[in-house]
């Protein structure tokens, strides 16, 4: 039996590599950026006002309330205009150019105008804090050239925005493949069935194609029963067409526990079989002519669902493409005793406290058949195998459900 550490690594070092394509902007959200995203102008691309108001050049004002004629408007999505008389001002609007003789803007708060003689003359009610006050000067956020966007980043909201304003229509992004859930078990059966006293509904295949839309992957249902050959001949289809395969149940040692047999029947390399952990022991991982990755899960629904959060979900992310994320931490609210030689998977209700401590707060449950428990907790922390007290206040690895 190996670490879940060494579990982890042997994952990581079998990463599959999936083909990009282009997608337009508003396919973009959640996906892996396959290009660098590089500022096409300046950013800003030109001296930008930011306040509505008066545009003038400060050397030129002087005195408590200084007054300049107003020579015109300059208005956003105008070419810049040009101060005529260096001691004279133009009315300017957020989003425009700074006209050229000018460098500072008084905003509408802080100016009077009035009329004389036909021309509109501006008094400044408060003199100006400083040169340059509310411009946004060309080039201040970032230069023409720079590479805003990474390959590897995770498309949100703002690298959207940001792909936006370079001109960038599409984005070259990783694929997403259609990933294999398969359950086992002749006691399953589907949801749309009345079971008989002595069967389940299928839970956990809905679980993982629910965490996997997370992470953008589609997935593709199968169910095989507890029998060798038909588990043999079902895996091998579904090994034909899909690189990711998520099994859950029947790599226990029960007798009608066929997934590893089949799994090595059909050239499926075993990469370990059995870890040091609680919930989730028996998960099997395997990969096949570098084509296949097979993550064969126990059963158990909360062991199915830990072994996915834990394992498959960063390993899928890093196949994708996507930058490693940092570990978060949790501090245990409550003392709590684990003494078995394994690492424990914690469930919790993880949340920032009011002294801005992100605390979490062991939700035990009953064992790895309670998924009911799981409505109550957002993720799990990690408690080494090596102890058997972990005390309140402490800070642990938190991994939070998708
Ligand atoms: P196994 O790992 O096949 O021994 O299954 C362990 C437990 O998990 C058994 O009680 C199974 O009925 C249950 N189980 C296995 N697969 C599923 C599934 N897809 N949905 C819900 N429960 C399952
Ligand atoms: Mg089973």
């Amino acid at each position: 039996m190996i670490t879940p550490q060494e579990a982890t690594q042997i994952i990581n070092s079998h990463l599959l590599r999936f083909a990009n394509e282009i997608v337009g902007l508003n396919q973009a959200r959640g996906r892996i950026l396959q290009e660098s995203v590089v500022a096409d102008r300046d950013f800003p691309p030109f001296n930008r006002v930011t306040m509505d108001g008066v545009a003038y050049s400060i050397d030129q004002v002087s005195g408590e309330n200084p007054e300049m004629v107003i020579e015109g408007m300059q208005l956003a999505g105008e070419p810049s205009k040009t101060l005529i008389q260096h001691n004279n001002c133009l009315e300017v609007m957020t989003g425009a150019v700074l006209p050229s003789g000018a460098d500072t803007v008084s905003p509408y708060e802080e100016v009077d105008i009035r009329e004389e003689n036909g021309k509109k003359i501006a008094i400044l009610k408060t003199a100006p804090e400083k040169k340059g006050k509310n411009v946004h000067p060309q080039g201040y956020d970032r230069s023409q050239g720079e590479e805003l966007l990474s390959v590897g980043t995770w498309l949100g909201a703002a690298e959207i925005a940001v792909a936006a304003s370079v001109g960038k229509e599409t984005l070259t992004v990783t694929q997403l493949p259609e990933v294999a859930i398969v359950s086992t078990g002749d006691e399953l059966v589907p949801v749309s069935e009345q079971p008989e006293p002595y069967q389940i509904r299928q839970s956990n295949n809905y679980a993982l194609k629910a965490a996997l839309s997370a992470v953008g992957a589609t997935a593709r249902f199968y169910h095989l029963p507890d029998s060798l050959e038909k588990t043999t001949t079902g895996l091998a289809e579904v090994l034909e067409n899909h690189p990711v395969v998520i099994l859950s149940g029947g790599v226990s040692k029960g007798k009608r526990d066929y997934v590893p047999v089949a799994l090595e029947q059909l050239g499926v390399k075993k990469l370990f079989h059995r870890v040091k952990q609680r919930p989730g022991k028996p998960f099997w991982f395997g990969i096949k002519d570098n084509q296949n990755a097979v993550f064969a899960l126990p059963g158990n629904p909360v062991s199915t669902f830990m072994c996915f959060h834990r394992y498959v979900q960063p390993w899928l992310e890093r196949s994708l493409g996507a930058k490693a994320t940092a570990t978060r931490w949790a501090t245990l609210s409550d003392n709590v005793k684990f003494e078995p030689e394994l690492m424990y998977f914690l469930t919790v209700m993880a949340h920032p406290s009011e002294d801005g401590q992100f605390l979490a707060k062991p939700i035990q449950g009953h064992g790895s058949g309670d998924f009911a428990n799981l409505l109550h907790c957002n993720g799990f922390l990690e408690l080494p195998a090596d102890r058997s007290h972990f005390r309140q206040g402490e800070a642990f690895p938190f991994i939070p459900f998708m």
